[in-house]
């Protein structure tokens, strides 16, 4: 078998002109929709994401801000400026590169963004209405991946869904995302024994890790659907998942390439929540 390829690039291209569509009906309400992006210090992978959400969001007829900052701003004045985007209309959704300088507590300037207005997603409020079910804005990176899952018409009812790694942006709401789906999920981590065992009796794997083949072809059901949300370098310095890519694809049904695949999805999200809030403030 050779799986079938989930196109990030495709998908967030149809997506997009959604979101384009739907801004411009809002717009001729009146209210275009604002996303603030807030950078400090230089680091220049951070510098980099910015300039690519900002360049999406203009795209997409969006409005959009970046804000930068030195690397020395307190966080008094992180949090001041956080708290003055709160109350600026033009603005729908604050987004927060991280990570920020050390001297800077990102989780408290996390929960000083306006639960309206979190379009990351990763305001304990967000956390909360994904955890109850309740309406919010989902994290970006594990939503791609329902929408990629939905892309294929997968059914997760009753399926067995594995996400390996558990961190608060990726691999928690994801297992929420794929619980909400009525699927069996298993949250795999650094201290699960037998990481292979569990792997060949997922139909979906969702890998968010940050190492290099943490999934190969032997850990992969014939047909199951694998996700690679992995970023990492491989010698040659080219990027690359968490997936095995070339064994990987021998086996799986359908999988994601790295890049081109969740990465892309990630930005196309934060368009889509930003898009959203913009709605709900107007309505
Ligand atoms: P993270 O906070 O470092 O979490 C990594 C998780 O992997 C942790 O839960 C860790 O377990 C687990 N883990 C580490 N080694 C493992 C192993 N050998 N077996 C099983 N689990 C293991 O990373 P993250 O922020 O979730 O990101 C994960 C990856 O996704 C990174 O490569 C990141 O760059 C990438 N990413 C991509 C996008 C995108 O848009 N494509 C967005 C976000 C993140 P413990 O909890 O026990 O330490």
């Amino acid at each position: 078998m050779t799986a079938q390829i989930i196109d990030g690039i495709a998908l967030s291209k149809h997506l997009r002109s959604e979101v384009a569509t739907r801004a411009q009906a809002l717009i001729t309400k009146g209210v275009t929709p604002g996303l603030a992006v807030v950078l400090v210090g230089d680091n220049p992978a951070s510098q980099v994401y910015v300039r690519n959400k900002v360049k999406a969001c203009e795209d997409s007829g969006l409005y959009s801000v970046l804000e930068k900052y030195e690397v020395s701003m307190t966080e008094a004045d992180l949090l001041a400026r956080v708290e003055a985007l709160n109350h600026d209309p033009a603005i729908h959704g604050i987004l927060v590169q991280l990570p920020l300088p050390a001297h800077i507590d990102a989780q408290k300037v996390i929960e000083a963004i306006s639960p309206a207005k979190d379009v990351d997603g990763f305001h304990i409020a967000s956390a909360g209405a994904l955890m109850t079910g309740m309406p919010g804005f989902w994290p970006c990176t594990p939503y791609g991946c329902m929408k990629m899952l939905e892309s294929i018409g997968y059914n997760l009812k009753g399926k067995h869904a594995v996400v390996i790694g558990r961190s608060n942006i990726v691999g928690k709401p994801m297992a929420l995302m794929l619980l909400q789906k009525d699927a069996t999920v298993t949250v795999c981590h650094s201290h699960t024994q037998d990481l292979k065992a569990i792997t060949l009796q997922a139909d979906v794997i969702v890998a968010a890790v940050g190492k290099r083949n943490v999934l190969t072809a032997d850990m992969v059901k014939p047909g199951a659907v694998v996700l690679d949300v992995g970023m990492n370098r491989n010698e040659e310095g080219k990027l690359c998942g968490d997936v095995d890519f070339e064994g990987v694809k021998q086996v799986a049904s359908h999988i994601t390439p790295v890049p081109g695949g969740v990465g892309p999805m990630t930005i196309t999200m934060l368009l889509v929540n930003t898009l959203e809030a913009a709605e709900r403030a107007s309505n």
